[in-house]
């Protein structure tokens, strides 16, 4: 471990909760205060459960010298954590256990300036305030989830029932009414206990010293997120704690493996904006029924695509949160028979991981069927690549219909109940009929050049005199 006094420059310190949607941003703040603001930072990891991904994403020797990564002391999870559990409650427990040592760490380290979490880690708040360090926290998801969150604790006392059961949209104050449809699945089912947990998170959000947010001034202002909590009432009786916009902040680099390589050589032969990339997160998983409808409709769209694919699972939509990267099984076993022969002209077949930023930044991709996880969404948005939305789980559905009627540079697919009462399938024939809308239609074309004057917007922000980038300097100026 490296002693504080080692380091001359200012000293922060990051703390992600598991899971790569919210290590990858964090990192990538992390990395921009390291390259362009001067600072040092220690990023503490939680290793217990991490998946093969992580480890590579954090080699050092692919991280700036400024920024080293320090490994929290791994906990033993195995009497509370099982399979079955939530996402949520899961990584709870994982943060209780693992941050029984992070009062050693912090003190070891000779007390870094400022601490910043994600929504998760929030049981350090109390250890940074016995400490005294402020604790800061970056939001990985919209401001849309993050006025909501801040709203919820009230809502909470309000509402008795459930809240998809109320007979009108949410009033966020300040903010357009929210459908209950699109509500993130912990606040479908209070009596659960992902509800308790989410809930006791976001409570300590006013403990914060300032919430960072991966969004930027441009993206906001298409629609009224930002600007509710910024002014409204509501907000400044809380008091909310300032919320600083300093996105996009998306993966830049990636290592690039030899079958990556294979990929990206595959691209360099196709024609500009003609390639779908099919890519689900790092947790997202389908059932084998909408697998086997996906890939049908994938070729008979005849359009060029990349599908990222794992092993199909019927009982959760999240199936490879905790462990991407260890599940490269051969897809042939749960592939339509036939399907890979039959496309191996049209598309290629990634099993489960892909570069998917180098493949979002290459001229041949023109569309992205995406889960909608906000990381996903950013990085389709910097490279001005119109999205075909499928939220599967967590505040998806959120993010996709901000990104469909607010954004306006993606399409949703529509799905129909099962026959047998089950799981609602979008079919074949709504997928093909999608992708070429997207990747042929004029409604693309048209969608694409929003994702184009995004992508600008996005690069502006991010430059030296850019909202993004002149806002994190200021803040840490005040923290120098
Ligand atoms: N990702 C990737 N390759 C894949 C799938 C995902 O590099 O094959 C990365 C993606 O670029 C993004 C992150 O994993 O940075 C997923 O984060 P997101 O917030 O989109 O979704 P989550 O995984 O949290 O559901």
């Amino acid at each position: 471990m490296v002693s504080g006094q080692e380091v001359t420059k200012p000293h922060f310190a990051f703390l992600p909760s598991p899971g790569l949607g919210h290590l990858i941003p964090l990192l990538e703040f992390a990395k921009h205060l390291v390259i362009h603001h001067n600072v040092h930072v220690s990023f503490l990891v939680i290793n217990t459960e991490a998946s093969a991904v992580q480890h590579q994403l954090l080699d050092p020797s692919t991280l700036p010298s400024d920024l080293r990564v320090i490994n929290l002391p791994p906990a033993d999870v195995s009497s509370r954590v099982n399979d079955s559990m939530k996402v949520i409650t899961r990584l709870t427990y994982i943060c209780q256990e693992s941050f029984k040592h992070l009062r050693a760490t912090l003190i070891e380290l000779n007390l870094p300036k400022a601490l910043i979490i994600d929504i998760f880690a929030t049981d350090a708040f109390f250890i940074c305030k016995e400490l005294g360090i402020p604790v800061y926290s970056f939001f990985t998801s919209p401001t849309k989830l993050l006025a909501l969150s801040f709203y919820l604790p009230k809502l909470d006392k309000e509402v008795e029932c459930e809240y998809v059961d109320l007979p009108h949209p949410i009033q966020v104050p300040g903010c357009k009414p929210m459908r209950t449809d699109d509500l993130l699945d912990q606040l479908l089912n209070r009596k659960d206990e992902e509800y308790r947990y989410y809930l006791q998170h976001v409570s300590r959000l006013t403990m914060a010293a300032g919430i960072f947010v991966n969004t930027w001034d441009d993206l906001e202002l298409k629609s009224n997120w930002l600007n509710a909590i910024k002014n409204d009432p509501f907000y400044k009786i809380l008091p909310a704690p300032p919320v600083y916009p300093v996105g996009p902040l998306i993966k830049r680099e990636e290592v690039v493996t030899e079958s990556d390589e294979f990929i990206l050589s595959w691209l360099d032969k196709q024609v500009p904006n003609s390639v779908l990339l099919v890519a689900l997160g790092s947790g997202g998983t389908l059932t084998a029924e909408q697998l086997t409808e996906l890939a049908i409709g994938l070729e008979m769209s005849k359009q060029k695509f990349i599908l990222v694919v794992r092993k199909p699972n019927d009982l959760i939509a999240h199936g490879t949160f905790f462990n991407v990267g260890k599940d490269r099984d051969d897809p042939v076993s749960y592939l339509p028979e036939g399907f890979m022969k039959r496309t191996s002209g049209q598309g290629l077949v990634v099993p489960s991981w892909a570069p998917q930023v180098k493949i979002l930044g290459h001229e041949a991709t023109g569309g992205f069927l995406s889960h909608c996880g906000w990381n996903s969404s950013l990085e389709s948005l910097v490279h001005g690549v119109p999205m075909i939305v499928w939220p599967l789980y967590a505040e998806q559905r959120m993010n996709a219909t901000l990104l469909t009627e607010e954004v306006a540079i993606g399409v949703e697919l529509v799905a129909v109940s099962a026959v047998a009462g089950g799981r609602k399938v979008v079919k074949r024939e709504e997928i093909a009929r999608v992708v070429r809308f997207v990747m042929e239609g004029e409604e693309g074309k048209v969608m694409r050049s929003k994702a184009r004057e995004l992508k600008q917007s996005a690069a502006k922000a991010l430059k030296s005199g850019g909202s993004s980038y002149d806002l994190v300097s200021s803040i840490v100026e005040s923290w120098k």
